[in-house]
């Protein structure tokens, strides 16, 4: 087997071009039979490690996978795309069990899913035995591992695969493996000298923010006002909160729901359903939504509360941009959520409660941040960021900073004159001159620095306070009902006069404004192009809905993003497009390209100028049977002009028959007459070597008949 047969098998199958740099060495290793573990991000690509090989090599490939949904996600995919592939699991009756077993007995199978249960039990053994495997993949392969976070005890009994089968290649692959779990892996599996790869975790795609956690919902409208129509999860701490700003959100007429554990299962899975096929556009969960979830076009994830560490904030994130188009995450950071979530990690008593809040100040630093995002992101997995991002936050709208010796003296002076005993909040209304009961009874009215931050909103102070603790300038007593206190480092801005350099409020508030503008400047070309993407999303739902797979499934995002800006029009640029294989071509290419032509002419018919949309208005004529002299009626123009373009969809590889136009014995003559002359050829010099007789439509389809056959 050779990377040419891989390479022509991933464009059959799946349409693409290219395999991405590590997808071929480990597909060359398979091929060598050598076992491998894989490490790659969710979205890597891991799929095509293993399905390529499958449908490459005789025989079968086993694949292992601990989750039900996604078992038959992955096999409708795979069908989409021609390959014959099917699952067994407990959710089939015994009925259509025998006849996958039938199916697999008799080698009508490129690729079995199974559930590990399926796989170890002893009625399919002899099965096993007979069938002629080509590859054993083992997918979420961390879940053998007690010590990594999904562990399922099935997974340990999959050593006997090695031990039974020592000459098949065994591929394990993850998204989530540290050292450890790595090594357990492997030892687990009894894998033989595997080769290890690892690729980067960096997933550029995704755009990174982060903003206060104030005025949530006003911010949340924005951001989904900003991206109408796509699919978006925000994740919330509480069960109530998720169905707050669901409620919330259907109240401004936004297609959203919520979801968290303590719904119905039928419930809950009906909203995972509704949401894979593009039903409802918004779910609202807690961290107990995405696990069983593959749906490869959610276009944002947004944190409606800090996320309790890194990995899990890692791991939500990335179900955002599966398919490698862009996509935004908002992640809202607050001091509340920080004490919620510090009370939560105590109020567990766990051993490792030490681990788990210094996991939550990690998530705070880089919350806080004021470098690139991605860079702390990546370092937090082990990885440098060479170069800044260019798309989190920060990166865009690179901070300001200003002298802020004033304002810290104000805020801790404010603090020590309290005698530490006042939270940020109070310490807010104190620097404002609150006339608050609380703050009149403790005679908080009475120190010199009352009221001396009135000039500056509470909003911008509890931004400039959130500063001044990442600087080290004041703690939160966490174990003191959160009441601010000074450090060995205010006391030398209060009594020293060392300076303070700080980032203005109004930076943040650029950078949102900055936001919208942004949004407001698209040229004609993206407004029209976006307007295309729409009409082909509706479309593709539709047929969705129709076949009963998910959207995704019938193109992803990508795919439909590059023919919105390309507007294939013939098989062959249809064919070009990424994610369209043969099976595909032939299901949908003549519908897509039918809406792609209908909204160029309609476009055109607008006036809107539209790159070979005029030669388009007379194809479709064409096509409608119109002649040539019946289009220049209908169109207002010259017939010259309608050959102009006739010629020229012909030369595109469009259906023209020219046939019609001009008789074979008539092409000869033309090409033998090109043949005496040099090139460049004019058409009058072409016309009169033929003594006139010829128009010059004649000559100009030859001539596109030449150069298309030469
Ligand atoms: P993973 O299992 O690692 O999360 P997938 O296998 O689901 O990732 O792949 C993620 C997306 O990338 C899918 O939409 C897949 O079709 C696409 N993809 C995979 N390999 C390629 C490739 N070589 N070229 C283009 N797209 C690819
Ligand atoms: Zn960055």
């Amino acid at each position: 087997m050779t990377v040419t047969t891989a390479k022509d098998a991933l464009k059959k199958y799946f349409g693409y071009d290219s395999f991405r740099p590590m997808q071929e060495e480990i597909i060359d290793g398979i091929y060598n039979k050598q076992d491998a573990l894989v490490l790659m991000p969710t979205g890597g690509g891991k799929s095509i490690c293993f399905q390529i090989p499958a449908v490459t090599m005789e025989g079968v490939c086993i694949v292992v996978s601990p989750l039900i949904s996604l078992m038959k996600d992955q096999v409708e995919g795979l069908r989409a795309n021609g390959v014959n592939a099917a699952f067994l699991n407990s959710s089939l009756s015994s009925a259509e069990q025998s006849e996958v077993e039938n199916d697999l007995f008799n080698g009508n199978i490129k690729l079995l899913y199974v559930s590990p249960e399926k796989l170890v039990s002893q009625s399919f053994f002899p099965l096993l035995q007979q069938a002629n495997i080509n590859l054993f993949a083992i997918d979420e392969a961390h879940c053998i591992s007690s010590w990594g976070h999904d562990f399922r005890p099935e997974y340990k009994k999959l050593a006997f695969l090695k031990q039974q089968f020592p000459n098949i290649p065994l591929i394990a692959l993850t998204a989530t493996a540290d050292k450890v779990t790595r090594k357990d892996i492997v030892k687990q599996l009894a894998l033989d000298s595997p080769k290890v790869f690892i690729d980067s975790f960096d997933r550029p795609n995704i755009s990174l923010t982060v903003r206060p956690g104030q005025k949530k919902f006003e911010q949340i409208l924005d951001f989904i006002d900003k991206h109408p129509d796509q699919a978006g999860i925000i994740y919330c701490l509480s069960r109530k909160n998720t169905e707050d700003v669901a409620s919330k959100l259907r109240g401004k007429r936004i297609n959203a729901t919520s979801y968290h554990a303590g719904l119905d299962p039928l419930v809950r899975s009906k909203v995972q359903e509704d949401f894979i096929k593009d039903e409802v556009q918004v779910v609202c969960a807690t961290i107990a939504f995405g696990m069983g979830i593959d749906k490869s076009n959610v276009r944002w994830v947004i944190h409606y509360n800090l996320p309790k560490n890194m990995e899990s904030y890692y791991q939500e994130i990335g179900r955002a941009g599966r398919d490698g188009t862009k996509a935004d995450t908002l992640l809202f950071y607050s001091f509340r959520d920080v004490m919620v979530l510090r009370e939560i990690i105590q109020n567990n008593r766990s051993e490792n409660e030490a681990i788990q809040l210094s996991k939550l100040e990690r998530i705070q630093q880089y919350a806080d941040s004021l470098i690139c995002r991605r860079k702390i992101l990546l370092n937090y997995f082990g990885e440098n960021l060479e170069n800044n991002c260019g798309n989190c936050d920060v990166c865009k709208n690179p901070p300001q900073h200003f002298n802020g010796t004033v304002i810290a003296q104000k805020a801790l002076s404010a603090v020590a004159r309290c005698g530490e005993r006042v939270g940020i909040r109070m310490l807010i209304d104190i620097l404002r001159g609150s006339q608050r009961r609380e703050i009149l009874e403790n005679r908080y009215d009475k120190i010199k620095t009352y009221g001396m931050g009135a000039d500056i909103s509470a909003y911008d102070w509890q931004h400039l306070i959130a500063q001044l603790i990442n600087l080290g300038l004041l703690e939160i007593a966490y174990d003191q009902r959160n009441v601010l206190k000074l450090t060995p480092q205010s006391k030398e801005i209060l009594f020293d006069g060392k300076a303070v350099q700080m980032v203005r409020m109004t930076d943040i508030k650029q950078r949102q404004e900055a936001d919208k503008s942004k949004i407001k400047k698209k040229s004609v070309k993206e407004r029209v192009r976006d307007e295309l993407f729409e009409v082909l999303r509706k479309l593709r739902r539709e047929i969705a809905q129709k076949s009963g797979i998910p959207p995704y499934l019938v193109f992803s995002d990508a795919s439909l993003e590059e023919m919105a800006a390309t507007r294939p029009l013939s098989e062959f640029d249809f064919s070009m497009i990424s994610g369209v294989g043969e099976k595909k071509l032939k299901q949908y290419g003549k519908i897509f390209m039918g809406a792609i032509l209908d909204f160029v002419s309609e476009k055109s018919g607008e006036g809107v100028q539209m790159e070979g949309a005029t030669q388009l208005a007379t194809f479709q004529l064409y096509n409608r049977g119109f002649s040539p002299e019946q289009i220049a009626m209908e169109r207002g123009i010259a017939e010259q002009t309608v050959y102009d373009h006739l010629v020229k969809m012909y030369a595109k590889g469009q259906g023209v028959d020219i046939k019609r136009f001009v008789k074979t014995a008539e092409i000869k003559q033309v090409v033998e007459v090109i043949a005496s002359i040099e090139p460049p050829y004019k058409l009058k010099e072409i016309f009169d070597a033929l003594d006139g007789k010829f128009p010059y439509h004649k000559i100009r389809f030859s001539l596109a008949y030449y150069y298309k056959k030469s």
